[in-house]
């Protein structure tokens, strides 16, 4: 029986290249700008490192306060690293320093992105030796930019005491993006060319190496953002060339459902929507969804279904299927507006729907942050016919504003979205299983119909789907039981709260 000098707080230190309201590209930067505040509320001791890129606002920069500095060895080099820190709503972030690597216009791209986040997973692991408040437990790591750190640690960091039992989790936020460079990185940047077993475990391919690779090989335990997407990444389909180790590796792979930030997004306190409303009192939906037809150009009729897509415009989110199948939804009289930016084709092709479709569809190719809380209000049905999608986060945003969301069954898709069952009365949202245009098309106008003939049931479909919890609680609460599985010398200092 453990004693009680055992019970503490584990200390969690986050790395991620993208954290809100820093820096953010994608859904990693919603993640960890929550999740790790989450966590303190669920009993951890919880900081956020990341690099301190030149785009971070300035308001931000002026408040950082210098910690520490020291040299990073990369292989030949030794490279400066300051350390920096911020404190924000009660959150300790830290901000890895220097300017040649991170002093840029944007957070990726360049040419030598292997050897930034090479550095950064570095400057990582030399921070937990050399600055005693980034002392740690679990080691917490996100996609391929900090996937060398497990790698780090375990082959050039395990005699330093600080290292010794810090554990690692590796987390898949897109499988799509490994860090895959030519071998000549491993003399002469990672500096580990002459440890075999970190070489055979980076190598890809003949000549080159996946840091993503390293670290599902190297990490204690992994995880990604739903449970099914865990389940597809061990398919060839989805798993992107690395199926046979997310396979050899399934015991301990975990898929845990992001949350939403239900403080942002929340229809009675939204000061971006053109009236407040609630699972309480619905009525003012109507009049966002009149406020919105007249933004976007749309005949302001309440009868008409008013379909909504958000997101990037790229083949990842099935576009091709609403291209295909636009026609033949036009023909039956529902409305469609899309917001999102992407790939040149699929803009053109929504541009010429737009065009086509005059006062039935309007297509806005731009990033509008309050026109989306608008269309999310504002809309019928959210539609998101997704190849792959790790998580989403846009049909959890549309459930919370009484917002259908219809969807392909895919990763998170399928985790948060509860179909419509005829029979039962129950769901908060439709969805639709293969890649198929007719297939989806068949499950949208079947949405209508119900739309167009059954208001008690429809309102009663969006109350479920208003009710539905997508707070960061439980999934806080599940990375913690992961974090307590890797060090059970310590006993948890909150139970879990939410059973
Ligand atoms: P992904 O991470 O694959 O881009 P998600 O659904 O997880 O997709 O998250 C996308 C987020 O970005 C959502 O919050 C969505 O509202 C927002 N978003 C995407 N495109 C736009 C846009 N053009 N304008 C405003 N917000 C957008």
């Amino acid at each position: 029986m453990p004693t009680s000098a055992h019970r503490r707080k584990l200390r969690i230190l986050f790395a991620s290249s993208e954290a809100v309201p820093f820096a953010k590209t994608g859904g990693l930067g919603d993640v960890a700008g929550s999740l790790p505040r989450a966590l303190k509320h669920a009993g951890a001791k919880a900081a956020v490192i990341l690099p301190k890129y030149g785009t971070i606002p300035q308001e931000y920069r002026d408040r950082m306060k210098h910690v520490a500095d020291f040299y990073v060895p990369l292989a030949w080099r030794n490279v400066y690293c300051g350390i920096e820190k911020l404190e924000l709503q009660g959150l300790d972030f830290y901000f890895v320093d220097n300017e040649a690597y991170f002093k840029r216009d944007g957070l990726y791209g360049y040419f030598d992105d292997g050897e930034r986040f090479a550095f950064f997973s570095k400057a990582i692991c030399e921070a937990i030796v050399k600055v005693p408040e980034l002392a740690c437990d679990v080691l917490h790591c996100n996609d391929w930019q900090t996937a060398l750190c497990p790698v780090f640690l375990r082959e050039l960091y395990r005699g330093a005491p600080q290292c010794n039992n810090v554990k690692t989790v590796m987390t898949v936020h897109n499988i799509k993006f490994q860090g895959q460079y030519g071998d000549k990185m491993l003399s002469d940047i990672l500096g580990l060319a002459d440890i075999p077993a970190a070489r055979d475990q980076l190598y890809c391919d003949k000549d080159s190496i996946n840091f993503m690779k390293g670290g599902l090989c190297y990490a204690d335990a992994l995880t990604t953002v739903s449970p099914s997407y865990a389940y597809e990444l061990q398919m060839p389909f989805y798993g992107e060339g690395l199926d046979p180790i997310f396979r050899r590796r399934s015991n301990i792979l975990t898929g845990i459902l992001n949350g939403i930030d239900t403080s942002i997004w929340n229809p009675k306190t939204d000061g971006m929507i053109t009236a407040n409303y609630s699972a309480d009192d619905l009525a003012n939906k109507a009049e966002c969804k009149r406020a919105l037809q007249e933004e976007l150009g749309l005949r302001q009729d309440p009868t008409r279904p008013l379909v909504v897509m958000i997101g990037r415009l790229t083949n990842q989110k099935g576009l091709g299927l609403v291209r295909y199948a636009m026609d033949g939804i036009m023909r039956r009289g529902v409305q469609v507006a899309i917001l999102g930016t992407g790939d040149a084709d699929q803009e053109e092709a929504f541009r010429y729907f737009d065009q086509k479709y005059g006062d039935m569809m309007c297509a806005r190719i731009a990033f509008d942050n309050a026109l989306s809380h608008r269309m999310y209000a504002g809309g019928d049905i959210l539609l998101m016919p997704s190849e792959f999608e790790p998580c989403g986060l846009s049909q959890m945003i549309a459930m919370r504003y009484g917002t259908l969301p219809l969807v392909r069954e895919t990763g998170g898709l399928r985790d948060s979205v509860v179909p419509y069952n005829k029979f039962t009365g129950e769901g908060t949202g439709f969805r639709f299983s293969n890649m198929n245009a007719d297939e989806m098309a068949d499950t949208l106008l079947g949405a209508c119909e119900l739309f167009w003939t059954n208001q008690e049931l429809w309102t009663k479909l969006m109350l479920q789907a208003m009710a539905t919890d997508f707070s960061w609680r439980r999934a806080a609460n599940d990375y913690m039981d992961i974090y307590h599985g890797l060090h059970p010398e310590v006993i948890r200092y909150n139970k879990r709260r939410d059973r």
